[in-house]
C-alpha cells in the first residue's frame, strides 16, 4: 500500500469564505501516483471545514445566512469563549459544517457523485490556515 500527505495552505482576505478545492485534491491524488483508494481531507484548525456539496453561489450564499442563524457572529459578548478571542461563532460553524471530507479513489479520480465538489469552508481567515489531504491505496 502507498501513502501520499500534502497541506494546502489559505489566508483568505475575508472572516468567511467558501473555496473550491476540488481541483487542488485531483491534483495531489496525481502526485500521488494512486489509482485505487482513499483521500481523506480535512481541515487542521478548529474554525473551518472541508465539505462536498454543490459548486453552486445560492447555495453558498444560504449556507452563510443558515449558519449566521444559529450562531451569529456577533454581538461577540454573547459567548463565553469570546474575550482574548473573538471566534466562539466560527467554532460552532465549523462543528455544524464538518471537519473533513472522505473521497473514494477509483481509476485515480476523486469517484464523486453528480455535482459534488470539494470545499474548504473559513470561518475566522486572515491569517494562513491549513488543510491535509490524506490519500492512501495502490
Ligand atoms: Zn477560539
Amino acid at each position: 500500500m502507498k501513502s501520499y500527505r500534502k497541506e494546502l495552505v489559505f489566508n483568505t482576505p475575508t472572516r468567511r469564505a467558501i473555496i473550491n478545492i476540488t481541483g487542488s485534491v485531483q491534483r495531489a491524488i496525481d502526485e500521488s501516483g494512486i489509482k485505487e483508494g482513499l483521500a481523506l481531507i480535512n481541515a487542521m484548525h478548529i474554525t473551518a471545514s472541508v465539505f462536498i456539496n454543490d459548486d453552486e453561489s445560492g447555495l453558498h450564499h444560504d449556507y452563510e445566512v443558515w449558519l449566521e442563524k444559529l450562531a451569529p457572529e456577533k454581538p461577540y459578548s454573547q459567548y463565553r469563549h469570546n474575550g482574548y478571542e473573538d471566534n466562539a461563532d466560527a467554532h460552532m460553524k465549523r462543528q455544524i459544517m464538518g471537519r473533513e471530507s472522505v473521497v473514494a479513489v477509483t481509476d485515480g479520480k476523486l469517484d464523486f457523485g453528480t455535482w459534488e465538489q470539494l470545499f474548504y469552508y473559513e470561518f475566522d481567515g486572515m491569517r494562513d490556515k491549513h488543510v491535509l489531504i490524506k490519500i492512501i491505496g495502490e
